[in-house]
């Protein structure tokens, strides 16, 4: 990434802007339809549009440390990933809501190895995934498969809790939502999605 932002837009418009000016027009025009909302990682390595070609106007997204669905709540507070999931559901009628996890997940890692430097509501809101955590024998150090099945795990735990969204439940019950697992490899950019069948990332 080059630091200077203004050649970096310039860049952008040359390269990507130009060429689809009218297209960019007509999403203005006719406004934004989604039909996807996808739950991510901030994870600078994992950029949604790019793992699903995606262009603009195609997904709503929601990124957030561990791609986490926080427990619905309704209580005064400011609850950003859960009002943009109830826009993404209602307002916008999404059809598929995919969570996805991906390998070499810092949020993931921290269940096990927690940082020395974090803040409060780092750690909090990593305690919305600490179920996956696998019980280690003692001193035994946590390896890489492990962690794939863990990232895994959570990304299993985010779509129950997802599920137990009112709104969402609502449609899930009349089958017009569907709620997707996936799990994202940034080593070989292959994804395993999660099949109810045999209860497997595949
Ligand atoms: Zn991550």
């Amino acid at each position: 990434m080059n630091k200077n932002f203004l050649e970096n837009i310039n860049k952008f418009q040359e390269k990507h802007f130009a060429g689809n000016k009218t297209e960019f027009e007509r999403l203005v025009a006719e406004g934004q339809f989604p039909k996807t909302l996808f739950i991510g990682c901030s994870d600078s390595r994992v950029i949604p549009e790019l793992l699903t070609s995606s262009k603009p106007g195609d997904l709503f997204v929601v990124r957030n440390i561990g791609n986490i669905v926080p427990t619905y709540e309704t209580g005064l507070g400011y609850h950003g990933v859960t009002a943009a999931i109830e826009y993404a559901v209602e307002i916008l009628n999404v059809k598929d809501i995919i969570i996805c996890g991906h390998s070499h997940c810092g949020a993931i890692r921290a269940l096990y190895e927690p940082p020395e430097k974090t803040t409060s509501n780092i750690s909090n809101w990593l305690n919305l995934a600490k179920e996956a955590k696998k019980i280690l024998p003692e001193n035994e150090i946590v390896d890489e498969p492990t962690l794939r099945e863990t990232e895994q795990k959570s990304v299993l735990i985010q779509m129950e809790r997802l599920a137990k969204f009112p709104t969402v439940r609502e449609k899930l019950d009349k089958q017009e939502l569907r709620i997707l697992g996936w799990h994202y490899f940034i080593e070989t950019g292959k994804v395993k999605m999660y099949n109810q069948a045999t209860n497997q990332f595949e």
